[in-house]
């Protein structure tokens, strides 16, 4: 038996092939994907080559994905042939220094979808055992439709930088620096977790009125607007108790320290270009006691806890456009001229 898989060779080349259907092995769950996302990483891949120097190639790329289970390897429970499931990026060793501390998405031994792991731009993806294991490997709902399913996992890392990460609370001013994908499920995230005051900035009109509907009660234009001006006055004067910053870009997270007020949190969401640095003023760390937080990937937990807030989030409205998987290239290269939000591959034209 063999599927279609498009698969990364390297800088803007990938090839819709056919290649062997895997088998699952002990442990492992076989899934029919239904839709995968094209995320801004495989989109990074796609348009700069990989960053990881010892990516092997060709590699399937993708990890927001959504399907049935196909087939059981020896040894699963919990699953049947048929059952609509997604699942977490990325599996813990439970063994290196990381596992044993409780900060699983450090991990040095990691098996990841795209990069150790063969990804979901193909008919079939293969779960490695770690993952179902670990209960990464999650059920979806019969009413949740599918497309929606692809949007979980991009949802779960923003559980982990909102939730687990800086602890947002109810009643608190928000920040959401970028209107992209990822601004947009913070928009949704922060509104459903009872923020008070959401502000949004972006440099897209369309995206912002987006933003806007989605629970934004401000929205600013980077490049119409004076960011910072605009963000002090609508938090009187003191900024923001939390300001999150969901654009590649170091000079933001300069000027967003500036915004966070005494006590507040500054998280990083986003890679910045290799190289770029920041300067920034340590006493608004000292006296303002201001938190700096990192966040990255998902655990299995906020993963399937993502799952359980997906169906009060309209996350379907982030996509704008979907592709067949023999049409994969157009889905990169409309995101690359940012002419769409989200784009979901369809693996099957009957789901
Ligand atoms: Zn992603
Ligand atoms: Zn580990």
């Amino acid at each position: 038996m063999n599927m279609l898989a498009a698969r990364y060779y390297g800088k803007e080349d990938i090839r819709v092939e056919r290649i062997n259907m895997p088998l699952p092995q002990a442990g492992e769950v076989l899934v029919k994907v239904a839709v995968c996302g094209i995320c801004g990483s495989d989109l990074r891949t796609y348009s700069r080559g990989s960053s990881l120097s010892d990516l092997p190639v060709p590699r399937t790329l993708g990890h927001e994905f959504a399907g049935t289970v196909a087939a059981l390897g020896e040894g699963v429970t919990g699953f049947s042939i048929g059952d609509r499931v997604s699942a977490a990026p990325a599996s813990s060793c439970g063994e290196c220094y990381y596992c044993r501390k409780g900060m699983p998405t450090l991990c040095l031994d990691t098996l990841d979808f795209g990069t150790t792991q063969a990804g979901a731009f193909a008919e079939y993806v293969i779960i490695p055992a770690p993952i179902v294991r670990q209960g990464g490997l999650v059920k979806i709902s019969d009413g949740m439709p599918i497309e929606k399913a692809g949007m979980l996992e991009p949802l779960g890392t923003c559980v982990r930088g909102l939730i687990t990460q800086a602890n947002l609370q109810p009643g608190e001013s928000v920040v959401i620096i970028g209107d992209g994908p990822i601004g947009g499920i913070q928009v949704m995230l922060s509104k459903y977790l009872g923020a008070e005051k959401v502000i949004c900035v972006g440099h897209h009109d369309d995206r912002l009125s987006y933003a806007k509907k989605w629970g934004a009660d401000v929205t600013i234009h980077s490049g119409k607007e004076d960011m910072s001006a605009v963000i002090l006055n609508e938090t009187d004067g003191m900024g923001a108790d939390l300001v999150v910053v969901s654009v590649p870009s170091a000079k933001i997270i300069e000027d967003a320290c500036a915004l966070v007020r005494g006590g507040g949190r500054l998280v990083i969401f986003g890679g910045v270009p290799k190289g770029d640095t920041v300067t920034l003023d340590p006493n608004i760390i000292h006296y303002k006691e201001v938190e700096l937080l990192g966040t990255y990937n998902c655990t299995a937990q906020e993963f399937k806890t993502a799952v359980e807030i997906a169906d009060h989030l309209p996350l379907e409205e982030l996509i704008s456009k979907t592709v067949t998987l023999e049409n994969i290239r157009e889905g990169f290269s409309t995101l690359a001229k940012r002419e769409a939000m989200k784009v979901l591959v369809t693996m099957q034209e009957s789901y």
